[in-house]
């Protein structure tokens, strides 16, 4: 990172970050590895007001204290740069091994309906009949 004052005297902080995080893949909801870059040009600024009058190469920073921490800014940095979402490169969930439940076939068509289990909706019933 990079603390530097612009031409019109602005508080910059210039910095590029690259890192490893783990994630969860979407796909199979295994834990994955990814690689992060950014860089970023930010203007400590003291207030709102005084963001929006920013070009637009340049993203505030808000502070309000005379106090930066440094860890804030880079943790705002890292979840701006994280992807919405991640995959394993591979067909990942061909490796997960499902155990395929195969139909029961007796001869007389029975339609499932669960019985012998307890409906999770049965506690409805109750609610309504107390009406
Ligand atoms: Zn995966």
């Amino acid at each position: 990172m990079k603390f530097d004052l612009d031409e019109s005297k602005r508080r910059i902080i210039e910095g590029e970050l690259d890192t490893q995080a783990q994630v969860i893949c979407q796909r199979c909801l295994e834990p994955m590895q990814i690689a992060l870059h950014d860089e970023f040009r930010l203007a400590v600024v003291n207030s709102e007001a005084q963001s929006e009058k920013l070009p637009k190469s340049l993203d505030p920073w808000i502070c309000e204290d005379i106090k930066l921490v440094l860890a804030q800014v880079i943790e705002e940095q890292l979840i701006l740069c994280m992807p919405i979402v991640s995959y394993h490169d591979n067909d990942c969930i061909e490796k997960l091994s499902f155990e395929a439940t195969q139909p029961k076939h007796n001869g007389t068509a029975k339609v499932a309906n669960g019985a012998g289990k307890p409906n999770p909706f049965d506690i409805l019933k109750t609610l309504k009949d107390k009406d």
